[in-house]
């Protein structure tokens, strides 16, 4: 202790605990840096710290050390040259578009998008004077068409929820960046581990890091990864102002998921092709969704875009409509019922009266989702636990 630190009553003490550098070893996990703020010796590095993305830490809305590890770690396995993380998955996805677009815009966005990232899209058409169209995800023609000169940025997902059609991300990205459009890809479903946007010409990819990053359910999350390091610095600047950023603390937490999320992928692959192939042979069920059947309309593109797998979640159409959904999802015992995706547990949901219940019965239809389809978001117990658990609540169904 110094001669200054001596003096000091308890009261003031207490206040500044000893934060004990570490030197001649390395913490083998990262370390938790549970502090908003950031204390300088020298003014001028103080002054520097606010330009960018990669100066000294200072405040959290800035970054964090924690954060930044799981930045670096997700930028890394997208293949990025920086990412930002923020408090949700919703939270990456407001930071792009509102960093980027500006009234008068013009976005070209897939039909089948994540509930939130459509209505905030119909929330900045009809606040915020942003021009959308819609297509679909197999068509780059379809964009090639709906281009406009304010085209500004042209937004997909993977993988579409819940009917698993995949995007055909390089034909569609191809048409936006001849065109000069910046290209968003939620890449959620996927995974870095499955897909990666960026190989396939994207310019940013975001993630709800709620789901397969963090893996177990008691983490919200979300993360922007940037291929050029100056899109990340223009996004950077804005995200410091919105406030969206990564608790440490979260950060921290999806971090320990990541460290088992190819174990994890791997078996929520496998056991999801062995439940789509069971399921599309029993006589309850009348349609399956997942794009490792051969009987899948994207399969041969999931087999050129996905190759180390398809993914943890299928869907199913119930001969008995509504009503067998319901039996169904409230008969599950090892499963689930609940909204979410990509942890360790397996959950079901009822897409036509939860997720996607503002879709009229004609949208409904437009999706694929019946009144009886059902999702799984495959976990990663054991298989046969897991077929056991869908055959006795189907019976029920
Ligand atoms: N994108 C996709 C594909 C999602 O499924 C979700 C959530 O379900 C989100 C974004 C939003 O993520 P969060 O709930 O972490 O804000």
């Amino acid at each position: 202790m110094s001669d200054f630190d001596s003096a000091l009553r308890p009261e003031s003490r207490i206040v500044h605990p000893p934060v004990p550098e570490v030197t001649g070893s390395r913490p083998m996990g990262v370390p938790l840096h549970q502090s908003h703020l950031f204390a300088f010796e020298d003014n001028d590095a103080l002054t520097r710290a606010f330009a960018g993305p990669d100066e000294a830490f200072l405040y959290n809305r800035y970054g964090n050390p924690t954060v930044r590890s799981l930045e670096q770690a997700v930028a890394g396995l997208e293949g990025g040259a920086g990412a930002i993380a923020t408090a949700s998955g919703m939270g990456a996805i407001n930071t792009v578009l509102l960093a980027l677009l500006s009234s008068g815009d013009h976005v070209i966005a897939q039909r089948s998008l994540y509930g939130g990232t459509f209505a905030m899209l119909a929330d900045l058409a009809r606040r915020w004077g942003v021009e959308v169209t819609h297509v679909g995800g197999d068509d780059p023609e379809e964009v090639r068409a709906a281009l406009r000169p304010n085209t500004r940025l042209l937004h997909l997902e993977t993988i579409s929820n819940p009917t698993t059609r995949v995007t055909d991300l390089p034909g569609l990205i191809g048409v936006a960046r001849e065109a000069g459009v910046l290209s968003v890809v939620d890449n959620t479903f996927a995974t870095p581990l499955l897909c990666r946007p960026i190989e396939h010409g994207a310019d940013i990819v975001v993630h709800s890091a709620t789901k397969y990053l963090g893996g177990h359910s008691d983490v919200l999350a979300g993360i922007a990864v940037f291929a050029d390091p100056e899109l990340h610095r223009t996004v950077w600047h804005y995200a410091v102002e919105l406030g969206a950023s990564a608790d440490p603390h979260s950060a921290w937490l999806t971090l320990r998921g990541l460290q088992t999320l190819a174990l994890r992928v791997r078996r929520h692959c496998e056991s999801a092709r062995e439940l789509a192939g069971r399921l599309a042979g029993h006589p309850a069920v009348t349609g399956v969704h997942y794009p490792g059947l051969p009987a899948h309309p994207d399969h041969e593109l999931a087999r050129r875009l996905l190759p180390e797998g398809h993914g943890g979640v299928l869907a199913f159409d119930l001969a008995g409509g509504r009503e067998a959904a319901r039996a169904f999802t409230e008969s599950v015992r090892l499963a689930s019922l609940a909204p979410s995706l990509g942890g360790v547990h397996t959950l079901v949901l009822h897409p036509a009266s939860t997720s996607h219940r503002q879709l009229d019965d004609a949208e409904l239809a437009a999706a694929g989702i019946g009144p009886g389809t059902v999702r799984v978001a495959v976990g990663i117990e054991h298989p046969e636990d897991l077929w056991a658990d869908l055959e006795q609540a189907l019976a029920k169904a």
